[in-house]
């Protein structure tokens, strides 16, 4: 038997409810990655019943638009899906704070979004709002790039906001990040007769040193100070207690700012390690916050003026790739995603709803 109250999962989504409100029946409409359908049917009924919106439909992305004439698009992006449910759902209500999973990460975004666009049909900039899936699994099924590559004139736009949680702050861009290997050769040998063999594991010792005395930039992109980072995360080497080894593979990360592309942060590895191999092993290209824009320049004003870098990855580098300058803003609190007690504060999602619509209206 359960104390706990029956779980009614609604079918509509109601968008003259408050932020905080809308929050609370998105969370309680389940949709782990994978199993978005049924909330990604709510949305769309919701955004198909607002005549001012053109709406299209990939699977379970959604993309809506005003087609207004304006001389600039707007572009606002978030995830539907959430990590998998802990006794989280349904939502509950303690003082300021909404719990729940995804209540951060990041359905008060997607509440924000869906405010504004029943409560903006005249906005002083043309939106497009993209809802989309599987943002919290590999990223091949990741649902906004698969617009990207299958849709890419519904993302046409001159900025883009993802509303993934930034405590309300404005995150510009976001860093790069690449892994190298770099495999270290010798020869191997009985121990007890070394001089015939070539120590690999030393070799790596050239490769750790480099590592060591690199000093990696600080760079101001549009105000905003990305800091750089090149790290050992990994070294692979030995065959036995008594064998001089043969191989020793030395794994690198270089976390870059957004004004190197991918191609121009390999040959700076490349030069790095003059000498040795190098081998690409993953690599995700940064994505330039576009400060210098008017429209993200009113942005920040709008939003109070906090800027700071983004240093992880985030979606927004996909925007990048198609030439859209984006910035991360959202009510959610980034330490709050994925936990058991997830929750997002309810006057942040007052506030950030309140910032958007005075920058679109
Ligand atoms: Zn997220």
């Amino acid at each position: 038997m359960s104390s706990e109250p029956a779980t009614s999962v609604p079918t509509d989504l109601d968008l003259s409810l408050d932020g905080g409100a809308l929050t609370a029946q998105l969370v309680d409409f389940p949709s782990e990655s994978g199993d978005e359908r049924p909330l990604a049917d709510a949305v769309e009924r919701a955004l198909r019943a607002l005549p001012h919106l053109r709406v299209d439909r990939m699977g379970n992305n959604i993309v809506a638009r005003t087609e207004l004439g304006r001389a600039e698009r707007v572009l606002l992006a978030g995830h539907l899906d959430t990590v998998p449910i802990a006794d989280n759902v349904p939502s509950r209500v303690e003082g300021d704070r909404l719990y729940g999973c995804g209540s951060s990460d990041m359905k008060s975004g997607v509440a924000v979004q869906l405010r504004l666009a029943a409560t903006l049909p005249e906005p002083n900039r043309d939106l497009t709002f993209v809802f989309y899936d599987c943002e919290e699994v590999d990223a091949d099924r990741n649902g906004l790039g698969h617009l990207v590559t299958r849709h890419p004139d519904w993302l046409a736009a001159d900025f883009a906001v993802l509303l993934e949680g930034t405590e309300g702050y404005v995150e510009g861009g976001c860093q790069g990040t690449m892994r190298i290997k770099v495999a270290l050769t010798g020869t191997r040998a009985h121990a007890a007769r070394s001089w015939l063999g070539d120590n690999a594991i030393h070799h790596a010792a050239e490769v750790l040193g480099r590592l060591a005395a690199y000093r990696p930039r600080r760079v101001e992109i549009d105000g905003l100070e990305y800091r750089e980072g090149l790290n050992a995360v990994d070294i692979r080497g030995g065959v036995a207690g008594n064998v001089i080894p043969d191989e020793c593979v030395v794994t690198v990360n270089f976390r870059y700012a957004p004004d190197r592309s991918p191609a121009e942060a390999e040959a700076h590895l490349r030069e790095v390690f003059a000498g040795f191999p190098v081998e690409v092993t993953d690599s995700s290209p940064g994505a330039l916050p576009g400060l210098d824009r008017p429209s993200a320049k009113d942005f920040v004003a709008a939003t109070g003026g906090a800027a700071r870098a983004k240093f992880g990855w985030t979606d927004v580098a996909r925007f990048s790739a198609l030439g859209v300058p984006a910035v991360n803003y959202g009510p959610g609190d980034p330490n709050m995603a994925h936990k058991r007690d997830e929750y997002c504060d309810l006057p942040v999602i007052a506030e950030c709803e309140r910032r958007l619509v005075a920058w679109l209206s």
